[in-house]
């Protein structure tokens, strides 16, 4: 589960962190937070951007311009726009001669849609300077992937980032990001179904390793990233590419480098149902445990899943995803006031048994 096993001299480098103390949901992280879940997984780098902050993003980008500042170049800072608040083109050249890298814009919680003249302008500075500009491209917003194709071929220098797997267009997305060498998906996202579709249909080179800390602890994001990948056949280079190398590349102007094509939803392979059956109460287990809810009968439905008398990899395999949803229910029943407690565990029995093809991890659970 180690990144620095997985990739040796690879340069991990996280495209979405966070940190804040003001947003409305609650979750909160200092830049010592961030560094730590850094360390933790062994990654050097990450993009830096703030949470939603309802009063404005001047203060907050400050605070992600001087984390950066101080971080030794481990973190680089994205400025964070909300189209809507009076003096936003102003805000973005501001951080941009105060150093920031690019820019994140998140049409959710800060209430725009797409296409938006502010948006443009800000692709247009983007544009210029061959900079980064990440979309929350997630749950709760209405797809945005046209307006976001149409700027990217518009501002061919502007590097478009559709974060979270880019779920609300990655349905149909496939040949147009095929045809875009400046538009890119970020992996920050959960559920191991969207990671497939990701990794088989969209081109490698578009696609950057992200955790979108504190949300999502990169530990987990990498092992994710890894398991995927590997599911859908991609070498060394690829993982390079994605684990880091590509967003190096965006993030000083480079050119982004072609590694290959995507490799196709034949990649996916065979699906093994007994796996399937556990992947789909997990699914339902985290969305209940993201939500608040007790998840404890989808952890027990999926547990029922894993049992089988077959005894070669798919035994195996579901043996150690039942032993992963054993210690989710035990985190569970030990911190019942804390919604998230079921969710790294389940988490991790979902990818393995999304991607039976991989086998069973060599680390004992
Ligand atoms: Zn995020």
């Amino acid at each position: 589960m180690d990144g620095r096993d997985a990739l040796g001299e690879a340069e991990w480098f996280d495209a979405h962190t966070h940190i804040g103390q003001n947003d409305p949901d609650g979750r909160k992280a200092t830049p010592e937070e961030i560094l730590g879940g850094l360390d933790q997984a062994g990654h050097r780098r990450s993009m830096l951007f703030a949470m939603h902050e309802p009063d404005g993003y001047s203060a907050a980008n400050d605070a992600v311009l001087e984390a950066a500042a101080a971080s030794d170049g481990r973190f680089v800072p994205l400025a964070r726009i909300a189209p809507n608040a009076e003096g936003a083109v102003d805000e973005a050249k501001r951080a941009l001669a105060a150093g920031a890298a690019g820019f994140k814009l998140h049409p959710r919680s800060d209430a725009f849609g797409l296409p938006h003249p502010v948006v443009e302008e800000v692709v247009a500075l983007a544009h210029a300077r061959r900079a980064p500009v990440l979309f929350h491209a997630g749950r709760g917003i209405p797809h945005l992937g046209e307006a976001v194709v149409e700027l990217a071929r518009r501002y061919p220098g502007a590097r478009l980032i559709l974060a979270h797997a880019g779920i609300s267009d990655l349905g149909w997305i496939a040949e147009d990001a095929a045809q875009l060498r400046n538009l890119f998906f970020d992996t920050a996202w959960w559920n191991v179904a969207d990671q497939l579709q990701l990794y088989a249909t969209i081109p490698p080179g578009r696609i950057l390793y992200a955790s979108d800390m504190p949300y999502g602890p990169g530990i987990f994001a990498a092992f994710c990233f890894l398991r995927v990948a590997r599911a859908v056949g991609h070498g060394p280079e690829a993982l390079r590419s994605i684990a880091g190398a590509q967003l190096a590349r965006v993030v000083a102007g480079e050119e982004p480098v072609d590694v290959g094509p995507a490799p196709g939803v034949a990649a996916v392979g065979q699906r093994v149902i007994e796996a399937e059956r556990v992947v789909s109460y997990c699914s339902v287990a985290l969305q209940l445990a993201f939500r608040g809810f007790d998840p404890s009968e989808s952890i027990a439905l999926a547990r029922l899943a894993c049992q089988t008398r077959r005894d070669e990899t798919v035994g195996e395999l579901l043996r150690y995803a039942d032993r992963l949803l054993a210690i989710a229910q035990e985190n569970r029943d030990a911190r019942p006031e804390v919604p998230y407690a079921a969710m790294p565990a389940t988490l991790l029995a979902m990818v393995i048994a999304g991607t039976p093809e991989v086998g069973v991890p060599p680390i004992a659970v």
